[in-house]
């Protein structure tokens, strides 16, 4: 490489920052991502032969649907969402201030109110400020007091005096302290942190309790979390996930789509996957169970470590979770779930359990097996697989009978579950799965331009064939191109030159062993067909 010259060099310039993926965030590269869509795909294929249709639902939602589903006490709402506020209230908010510090100007102030009622009026149209009766009054006055400030002003003898008319004063007054009485709450919205409430959410939006009932639906997609990142665990993260919305809470549902997600990580290969199940009750026993357990926890609460112990009192339940040493023996002796279940529940369970067996799904019973958030009931289920260390859990699922309708729909049944994508495909690899790139299966090497024409030619019908074809965009001698050819991976070596052209004979050179051999342009592809797809 020839040296830069001094000339060029300008001192007073920085060298341009150089970018960095943001903390917790990465790229997937062409050497993982055919490991990645050949997850989807069997995804998409497994959860399709069970009747499930695909929705993609937005990644960014109102902050309230997660606040309202998730819960707003639990981490992931309470400080793991990227929130940002929407237009509508930055603007509100901004036209408040400004007439807030321009009282002592009405000509300013007047051009100020006059934006802040445009904004509260499209505002109000689409629905973005409550239709509170306190907001329409508002709204109405600042209107009125705008078109009287603006009669005023735009009689140019008030306005010189504006300053000092007492009574414009008292207007301008009036509408500050008016404004101050809007009932708005910021609109924000998140990246979203998981889909389950997005697609409760889509489900009531569409009125699809009008389908024909479970409505089966699987998606996949990123998911954002401001968590500590750490092996197996990022700040987006990707989940492919399934849910059954409405029909029957039939245990037989339950069982299916545990048996699903079995076979899906079976075509996957995925080893040592183990299955963890349990029941955590109903709205009718889960909440004396909770008290028994509160109670039991407050007297060995001196045993238990800060978390569990402000746990005693947030959510008895997740100190079940816990994975702090010294206290394994302690909760050991915790009353168990499985003992305090109604009759309705008990049944329930035990019907999950035999439809396993008689699935040939393999489980194993985890009484300690909660998931933190209310809307969950019965059945609820982990797997983990090998490789993992200690962010082991692959998949977590469950049934939220009481989530669309805490979202505004119908009274629903539900259940679903999520893959974490990324920690499926981490365990994949620490066994050694990977998928190679695609490749490229023929390179052509070309030299002159009638060549150049054939090359092309060559070019097209071969991809339109299916096949992965390289074709350099500047002549290049043939050992040059060979060698690039063999940088690339590529099976075959296409050698078009003015011979080739000329006689309809075609040299074709398998790169793994430098054999050559000539066909003709249609025997050419035949023989591809043959050899590229059979060795797949
Ligand atoms: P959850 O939505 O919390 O029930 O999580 C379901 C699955 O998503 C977990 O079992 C993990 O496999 C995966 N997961 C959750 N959070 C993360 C994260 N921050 N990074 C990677 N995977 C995650």
């Amino acid at each position: 490489m020839s040296e830069v010259p001094a000339t060029d060099k300008s001192p007073s310039q920085p060298k341009p920052r150089k970018f960095q993926a943001i903390k917790g965030v990465r790229d997937l590269l062409p050497a993982e991502t055919p490991l990645w869509n050949h997850v989807e795909h069997t995804a998409h294929d497994v959860f399709g032969t069970f009747g499930f249709a695909e929705i993609r639902v937005p990644i960014i939602e109102p902050t309230e649907l997660f606040a309202r589903s998730v819960g707003l006490e639990t981490d992931i709402v309470s400080k793991e969402m990227y929130s940002f506020e929407l237009q509508a209230f930055q603007e509100i908010r901004h036209f408040v201030g400004k007439i807030m510090s321009s009282q002592s100007d009405p000509l300013r102030f007047t051009g100020w109110l006059h934006g802040l009622v445009g904004a509260l009026r499209s505002a109000w149209r689409s629905g973005r400020i409550e239709h509170s009766e306190v907001n329409r009054q508002t709204v109405k006055l600042l209107e009125e007091i705008y078109d009287w400030l603006y009669q005023k002003i735009a009689d140019d003898k008030v306005l010189r005096t504006a300053i000092v008319n007492p009574e414009i004063q008292a207007h301008i007054t009036d509408a500050v302290s008016i404004a101050m009485r809007l009932e708005i709450s910021p609109d924000t919205a998140v990246l979203r942190p998981e889909a389950t409430a997005s697609v409760c959410r889509a489900y009531i939006e569409h009125n699809m309790q009008q389908l024909p009932q479970p409505v089966k639906l699987h998606y996949s997609g990123p998911m954002f979390r401001r968590e500590r990142p750490q092996k197996g665990r990022y700040r987006q993260f990707y989940q492919i996930g399934a849910e059954v919305l409405g029909g029957k809470d039939a245990p037989g549902i339950d069982a299916e789509v545990i048996e699903m997600v079995m076979a899906f990580f079976d075509k996957l290969e995925l080893r040592d996957v183990q299955l963890d199940i349990n029941s955590i009750g109903c709205r009718e026993c889960r909440p004396k169970y909770v008290e028994l357990l509160r109670a039991a926890l407050v007297k060995v609460k001196d045993q238990l470590g800060p978390d569990s112990q402000r746990r005693i009192e947030t959510n008895p339940l997740r100190v079940l979770d816990s994975k702090v040493e010294n206290e394994q023996a302690i909760i050991a002796t915790l009353p168990r779930m499985a003992a305090h279940l109604c009759p309705a529940c008990a049944e329930h369970f035990a019907e999950v359990k035999r439809q396993l067996e008689l699935r040939g799904v393999i489980y194993k019973e985890n009484w300690r097996l909660v998931r933190g958030l209310d809307y969950y009931m019965r059945t609820t289920f982990e797997i983990t697989a090998k490789g993992l260390g200690s962010q082991n859990a692959v998949c977590g699922g469950g049934r939220y009978d009481g989530l669309v309708e805490l979202l505004g729909g119908p009274p629903t049944k539900g259940i679903g579950f999520a893959i974490g994508e990324d920690r499926l495909i981490l365990s994949l690899q620490e066994s050694g799965k990977m998928l190679p790139p695609q490749g490229r299966d023929v390179y052509i090497a070309w030299m002159g331009e009638k060549a150049f024409a054939t090359a092309l030619r060559a070019a097209r019908d071969l991809r339109a064939a299916g096949f992965g074809v390289e074709l350099p965009p500047t002549e290049q001698k043939f050992g040059k191109a060979l060698a690039q050819a063999d940088k690339l991976g590529a099976r075959y070596a296409l050698i078009l030159g003015e011979d080739e052209v000329t006689s309809g004979d075609w040299t074709l050179k398998t790169l793994a062993d430098g054999s050559q051999t000539k066909y003709s342009e249609s025997n050419l592809l035949d023989h591809l067909r043959k050899n590229i797809t059979s060795s797949l």
